[in-house]
Parts: C-alpha cells; structure tokens; sequence
C-alpha cells in the first residue's frame, strides 16, 4: 500500500503564524549523505525562527506525492540509491517538473541534482536517466572530485561546501549555473561552473551540510516557498554569527 510520505515533523508557533509551509525531502532513505539532512533541519529551523509555521514529511519509493508542496529538498547518494530510486522518479518526474515550473523552490544535492537533468552515464556503462527538469547531463569520470568548494554566486555572494562525486555534469542552454568555482571543481573541473538553476530550482554538487554554511540561500529557498504559499515572506533579523564562523573555517581549510 502507498502512503503519503512519512510524517516527520510539525511545528506551530506560539504567536499566530505568517504562514505555514509544507516542505518535502525527497528519497532520505536512498539519496541522503555526507550530512545532507542538515539542509532539511536548517530550513525547517529558519521558517520557525522566521514566524513560519512547518509541516515535514518524507518521500521515498513507493510513496504517494502530496497533493501540495511548498519547498522540495533532496540529496546526494551513491550510483546504487540512484538505480534504487530511478523507477519511481520516473514515475513522480511530470508532478516534479509541473510544480517546479509553478514555482515550487526545489533544493537538489549531488546524486539528485544529476538525476534531475536528463540522464547519469554510470563508469559501468549504464545509463540512469534523469527527469529533465534542469538542462544538464553527467558522465562518470575517471576520478573523484572530492574536497572544500567555494563559488562566486550572482544572487548569494560567495557561496561555501564540500564536493564528493565522480560524475561530471555539463549544463546544455536551458540552465544557468549556480555560481562560477573560485576554489575546487565544480559540475566537471573543466568550465568553472558549479551547479544549475531553473525556474527556483537550485541544483548543486555542495554538500556539507550546504545551508547551515550558507544561511542566505537557505532564506531565499524560503521566501520562494512562503510565495508559494500565497504569503508574504517577512524575515526576523537572525543571529547567523555560527554560521559566518563555519564558513571562515571552511574557506581556510586546504582542499
Ligand atoms: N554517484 C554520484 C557521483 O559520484 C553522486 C555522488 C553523490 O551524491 N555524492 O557522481
């Protein structure tokens, strides 16, 4: 039997909310490593701390999509989850390439951010094919990209994480890339780009957690979603001095 996701998670402010939002993680049981649950915790956290109201739930094979989503996040896995979910992305791809093209923000990392374009060529020779929701293709490489990874973003500023992939994704002229590499190797080590963006879909390869280093995407993933959600997005000044601090260590640290 299917079942809507898995509930994880509700909170309800004590003053009235500004609103309430219904945040999805995409596939955590297959597609959910080197600390990519933090981006779910920080968005939920930061909606709180920002007056919002949240409602959480998973979405893994076999599930029921929600009738209504506010903010979709996903993460990276090894080439196996890939396989393991491909099925059942296929099958949930037009619900997540309509809600992305009404506007849906949509946070993918790594593994998920490959399968979102149109298709994964594995090093074995297989092919996973992708939803084509962002206008990329990824090829394994010969090696692994691995180590601390900074970008010049237009939109964030400079922008901070941690890459670990084989594949090497080019982007085709549908998708503009999240940010130029000043330190690291980005989508393929050879273009400078690192990650794509369509509609308010942020694909990247930036583990790390990305958005507890990166407080500024994480607000604008949520004002996206507080818009969705038919609100207006009115942000309370928040202490991110813990979140500056793991940056600097970041960015100082040799790849
Ligand atoms: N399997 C993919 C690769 O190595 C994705 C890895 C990841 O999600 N970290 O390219």
């Amino acid at each position: 039997m299917s079942t809507v996701g898995t509930r994880l998670y509700e909170h309800t402010t004590e003053a009235p909310a500004r609103g309430r939002l219904r945040l999805v993680q995409l596939y955590p049981r297959d597609m959910n490593i080197y600390g990519d649950w933090g981006n779910t915790l920080v968005l939920a956290r930061r909606a709180q701390w920002h007056g919002y109201d949240v409602e959480l739930s998973s979405y893994d094979v076999g599930d029921e999509l929600p009738s209504h989503v506010d903010l979709l996040v996903g993460g990276g896995g090894q080439d196996s989850g890939q396989e393991r979910i491909k099925e059942d992305l296929a099958r949930s791809g037009p619900t997540l390439r309509a809600w992305a093209a009404d506007g849906v923000p949509v946070l993918a990392i790594c593994g998920l951010y490959q399968l979102l374009g149109h298709r994964f060529l594995t090093g074995e020779g297989s092919q996973i094919p992708g939803i084509g929701l962002i206008d990329a293709e990824t090829r394994a490489g010969q090696s692994r990209l691995i180590g601390n990874i900074t970008l010049a973003t237009e939109d964030f500023g400079d922008v901070v994480g941690y890459e670990n992939h084989s594949g090497l994704t080019t982007l085709g002229p549908g998708a503009r890339p999240l940010g130029t590499v000043r330190v690291g190797d980005g989508n393929n080590g050879r273009d400078g780009t690192e990650g794509a963006r369509v509609h308010h879909v942020i694909g990247t390869y930036l583990h790390g957690s990305l958005l507890p280093k990166n407080p500024v995407v994480a607000d604008w993933l949520l004002a996206r979603a507080v818009e969705h959600a038919g609100g207006t997005w009115e942000p309370e000044p928040l202490d991110d001095t813990w979140a500056h601090n793991a940056r600097a260590v970041a960015v100082s640290r040799p790849r």
